[in-house]
């Protein structure tokens, strides 16, 4: 390892050891960039790791708000804003009661990377909340909503910071936070991105971080002359990115054959059908129910309390899509045991260092989040275009778009593995075209 990403590491280590997934994701960031740093010393002499591994900005406020029965609450909020050197912050919001600095933190310094992949101008930045939406009425959610928007509202804007969704944040909650929002501004600003359709929203965006994260996979499969076609798959998750990443599994011919929730998991041997996934959607958009419904409906169908996908059945590929260090090392030589030939994350960092050392020692094809996922924000960033020109484009000219973006994303961080020594290594690749273009950016710009 090149000795200033070393020193940075430990520096980190030492000020905030309690920040486990921070120091994860920017141990996992740095190492790659070794070869790069190596081969001029502008970096080191301008301090950009140590610029970068600090947020521009962190917001820590409180959000009271009452319960149907009139109790008051208190949750905790954050924005983490943390580059702006290529574009306004730009990251979702997540609530979940397992919701901490040090998780926003690795959120927000991988957004960095990712928006940069995109080639959008989108900086990088992630907030959220330690609520849980789970078990609440429409009622309380919306009171925490506007609650949380009457302080984050001061610190946002369409050319400073514009939030998205994320776990627990969904239609529902954008819907509540943009309407807060718009009072409190009386502005109608592109100030968050996954509104409804009716109301600024853009086609494809809910489908966006599923869709691309099999555009990516296949992508990954073509550079063997194979593709998704008739391939068995487990997939993590049955919320937003699990849901769309089944339906483009659907119709591009293979066979998802897994989805999950915090309780379990359910496998279908006979394949998760449009059919079956019309049934959890609703299960879980509309009737807000648990993955465990399915086996009851559908009787081919196994549920398994307490169990995540991986080795629970034999599959060719696996799409994680539920959250952080999902798939640990044994889980890891358990795909690999049973025939897996191909890990694309639709999850942000769901692989744990030591499963990602399986795949590569496996030599499998391996999609790390922040390339495969960022069809999500990409099209967030084609959202804020269409509100800026105030035009919608049709379902078919974002879908292109979208697959166009994913297309160069897996040609950056290929080309960038290559042009760096570790061809195929989408780690390194991803990392590198990253930063260098947000690095370049925050040399021009001083300090
Ligand atoms: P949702 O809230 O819609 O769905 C999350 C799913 O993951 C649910 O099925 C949830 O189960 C499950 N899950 C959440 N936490 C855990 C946990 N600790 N253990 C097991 N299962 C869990 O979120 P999204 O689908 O939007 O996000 C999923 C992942 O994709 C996250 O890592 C997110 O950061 C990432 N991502 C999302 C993007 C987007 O556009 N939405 C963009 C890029 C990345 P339960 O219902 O029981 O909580």
């Amino acid at each position: 390892m090149n000795k200033y990403v070393a020193s940075v590491l430990e520096e980190l280590t030492k000020k905030q050891p309690w920040e486990k997934e921070f120091l994860q994701a920017a141990d996992e960031v740095l190492s790659s960039l070794s070869l790069v740093l190596d081969s001029d010393p502008v970096y080191q002499k301008q301090k950009i790791l140590e610029r970068m591994v600090v947020p521009e900005r962190t917001i820590l406020f409180q959000v009271p708000w009452a319960d149907d029965k009139g109790e008051i609450h208190v949750n905790n909020g954050y924005r983490v804003e943390f580059n702006s050197a290529i574009g306004p912050y730009k990251g979702g919001l997540r609530f979940h009661p397992s919701v901490n600095l040090g998780i926003l933190k690795f959120l927000g310094f991988e957004q960095v990377f990712k928006n940069s992949l995109t080639t959008l101008p989108m900086g990088g930045g992630k907030g959220g909340s330690d609520f849980d939406p789970k078990g609440k009425s429409d009622n309380e959610v919306r009171n925490f909503c506007n609650s949380f928007m009457r302080e984050l509202y001061r610190h946002i804007g369409p050319n400073t910071d514009v939030p998205a969704g994320d776990i627990g944040v969904g239609g529902r909650e954008i819907g509540f936070l943009f309407g807060q929002y718009k009072r409190i501004r009386n502005s109608y600003d592109s100030v968050l991105t996954g509104k409804g359709l009716e109301w600024g929203g853009s086609l494809i965006r809910p489908e966006a971080t599923g869709y691309g994260n099999v555009y990516f996979a296949q992508e990954m499969l073509a550079t063997k002359g194979d593709s998704v076609e008739g391939k068995t798959v487990l997939v993590s998750g049955s919320g937003n990115v699990a849901q769309y990443t089944v339906e483009k599994l659907i119709q591009l011919g293979a066979k998802p054959i897994s989805m999950s929730d915090s309780n379990g998991t359910i496998i279908d041997p006979d394949g998760i059908d449009a059919e079956k996934l019309a049934f959890v959607m609703d299960l879980k958009n509309n009737k807000r129910g648990r993955i465990s419904e399915y086996a009851k409906k559908y009787s081919g169908a196994k549920y398994h309390e307490g169990k995540r996908p991986w080795g629970l059945a034999k599959a060719e590929m696996a799409l994680p899509s539920a959250t952080q260090n999902e798939i640990n090392e044994d889980e890891a030589k358990a795909l690999i045991e049973n025939g897996c030939i191909c890990v694309s994350e639709g999850a942000n960092m769901p692989s744990s260092p030591d499963a990602i050392r399986v795949y590569q020692n496996a030599k499998i094809l391996y999609g790390p989040g922040k390339a495969a996922n960022a069809g999500g924000v990409a099209t967030s960033g084609l959202e804020m275009s269409q509100n800026a020109i105030r035009l919608s484009w049709t379902r078919e000219e974002v879908d292109e778009k979208l697959h166009n973006i994913m297309k160069n994303i897996h040609k950056n961080a290929l080309d960038a593995a290559a042009e760096y020594g570790t061809p195929g290594n989408y780690v390194n690749g991803a990392n590198i075209a990253g930063f260098k273009k947000v690095a370049a950016a925050m040399i021009a710009q001083g300090f």
